[in-house]
């Protein structure tokens, strides 16, 4: 398996975790757009939305969820890419969660 989310996951490749379960695993990403850029992926390996079960899919966004709010940012954009033509790279899928910090927040 050439994917490199999944050598991740394995720990084949290594990466700055912010959570881990059985299921999912989120961790920074490597060429962050803002302060704290996150990726969060289920374990089970599909390239695209539509081929992750429902189960995997729900704890990735409920994972999300509480980064987002661990993180403590009020604005932040959750992007997932499907296919090359949507920009995908990476071919395992993968929710970016994009914190947009306001001055004020000091994590520009
Ligand atoms: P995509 O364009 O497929 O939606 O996004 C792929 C993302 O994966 C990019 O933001 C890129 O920076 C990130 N990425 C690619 N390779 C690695 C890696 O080895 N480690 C980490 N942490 N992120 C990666
Ligand atoms: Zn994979």
């Amino acid at each position: 398996m050439s994917c490199i989310f999944c050598k991740i996951i394995k720990g084949e490749i290594p990466s700055l975790k912010l959570f881990e379960s059985e299921k999912t695993l989120a961790f920074l990403d490597i060429g962050p757009l803002s302060k704290g850029h996150s990726l969060i992926i289920p374990k089970f390996h599909g390239a695209k939305l539509h081929d992750i079960p429902d189960d995997q899919l729900a704890e990735v966004l409920s994972v999300t969820k509480k980064i987002a709010l661990a993180q403590g940012v009020q604005n932040y954009n959750i992007l997932q890419n499907n296919g090359r033509i949507a920009h995908q790279e990476v071919d395992h899928v993968h929710f970016h969660l994009i914190p947009k910090p306001n001055e004020t927040e000091g994590l520009g």
